[in-house]
């Protein structure tokens, strides 16, 4: 499969039509950004490590049952996946309050949350991605039906479970993350986009240690490292 025509350029990655028209080259690039991308840096290696994780996590949940975008990983710094309609929600889900859900309800930082709390976020770059509700997601039209709402909670829950399980036995503690939902040429629902640690939050069980884009946002120098020692821990037993 080769790279044709450029479809989209985002933050951190650019996608590419191929032969097929059911498939996307998917290019991880090296930029960092934060803050609805206020802030922006070049880290060296950072797109090639997304790309690795995200491949070993999509792998793992296809395993486990959860149907992905993920089709092959032909180089470091490309994936190809099957091409989706992206649905404009961020299905982000949490084991422990930090970030926005401590500024937004004054939870204190760290605390484990008694369940897995799923919220959606509406996926506008211009609004800052507001926290919406199911009711603001059908208004909106983001879906085909509200069933597909209970579909992207069930999905998001499941990851949760298989990956807070994964990374417990690597010594991480999974303490949030963002994914991505689109619909397949079928009109399957079906998980796309990436998860790595620009989009997950990893705390190491020990140290606490934040091993995540936390280290990119507050400044805490290290981001490498960090993504490496995750892929590190993915890969070792
Ligand atoms: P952003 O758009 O937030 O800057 P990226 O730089 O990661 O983010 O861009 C990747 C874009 O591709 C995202 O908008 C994401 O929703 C979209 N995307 C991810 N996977 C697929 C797919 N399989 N088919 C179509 N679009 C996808
Ligand atoms: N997240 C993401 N993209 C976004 C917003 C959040 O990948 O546009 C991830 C983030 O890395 C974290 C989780 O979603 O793992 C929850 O983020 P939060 O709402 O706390 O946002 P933040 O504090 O980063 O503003």
């Amino acid at each position: 499969m080769t790279k044709k025509e450029l479809l989209y350029e985002g933050k951190a990655k650019r996608l590419f039509l191929t032969e097929d028209p059911n498939l996307l080259i998917a290019e991880f690039k090296d930029d960092l950004t934060a803050f609805n991308g206020v802030k922006h840096d070049q880290e060296a290696g950072k797109g090639a490590l997304n790309n690795k994780i995200s491949t070993e996590l999509f792998k793992l949940l296809e395993k486990a049952g959860v149907p992905t975008h993920f089709v092959d990983m032909p180089d470091d710094n490309h994936m190809l996946v099957k091409k989706v309609d992206i649905i404009l929600i961020e299905v982000v889900v949490r084991n422990i309050a930090t970030g926005s859900l401590t500024k937004r309800l004054g939870i204190e930082d760290g605390t484990k949350l008694p369940f897995a709390l799923v919220e959606f976020y509406y996926k506008r770059d211009d609004l800052g991605d507001p926290l919406i509700n199911d009711e603001h997601c059908i208004i909106l039209d983001l879906v085909k039906n509200e069933g597909d709402l209970e579909e992207l909670k069930r999905l998001g829950r499941e990851i949760n479970t298989i990956l807070k399980s994964f990374f417990a036995r690597k010594g991480l503690n999974l303490v949030d993350f963002k994914v991505e939902f689109g619909y397949d040429s079928k009109g399957n629902i079906i998980l796309a986009d990436e998860i790595s640690p620009d989009s997950c939050r990893f705390w190491d069980m020990e140290s606490g240690e934040k091993l995540d884009k936390d280290r990119f946002r507050q400044g805490l120098g290290n981001v490498k490292v960090a993504y490496e020692e995750v892929l590190k821990r993915i890969l070792g037993e």
